[in-house]
């Protein structure tokens, strides 16, 4: 008994695999400064942020003095501006050592908010 041989099947070149494209890298948006959070804040978290950044000591950076607080540096209970959040983010090595967040633009956990009650600009 002879196998029968499908001269096609033999011939049939195996299916090339297409040269992989060189795998795209994803358009990866450019980050916003220090801004990890699209949910907007709860109101009463917003209007606290707001009283606190109302007191004359809090209201300005600690740093330059001169620029409106928008941003906290968590680990310290301080607010600055941004130029100096940015010279914080800088200097202490990245954003999760100097712990700066934009006031409102993140979301905060109750450590957070024990951090910025505790501390402040006094
Ligand atoms: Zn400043």
């Amino acid at each position: 008994m002879s196998e029968v041989v499908d001269e096609n099947q033999l011939s049939a070149t195996p299916e090339t695999q297409a040269p992989q494209e060189e795998a795209k890298k994803p358009e990866v948006p450019e980050p916003k400064l220090f801004t990890t959070s699209g949910t907007p804040q709860h109101p009463e978290l917003k209007t606290f942020l707001e009283e606190k950044l109302k007191h004359p000591y809090n209201k300005y950076c600690i740093d330059c003095k001169k620029n409106l607080s928008t941003h906290a540096v968590v680990w310290l209970g301080l607010f600055v501006c941004k130029t100096c959040a940015e010279a914080h983010r800088v200097t202490f090595g990245g954003n999760q050592y100097s712990y700066v967040k934009d006031v409102f633009g993140e979301m905060w956990d109750d450590y957070q908010l024990r951090s910025i009650c505790f501390g402040g600009n006094l």
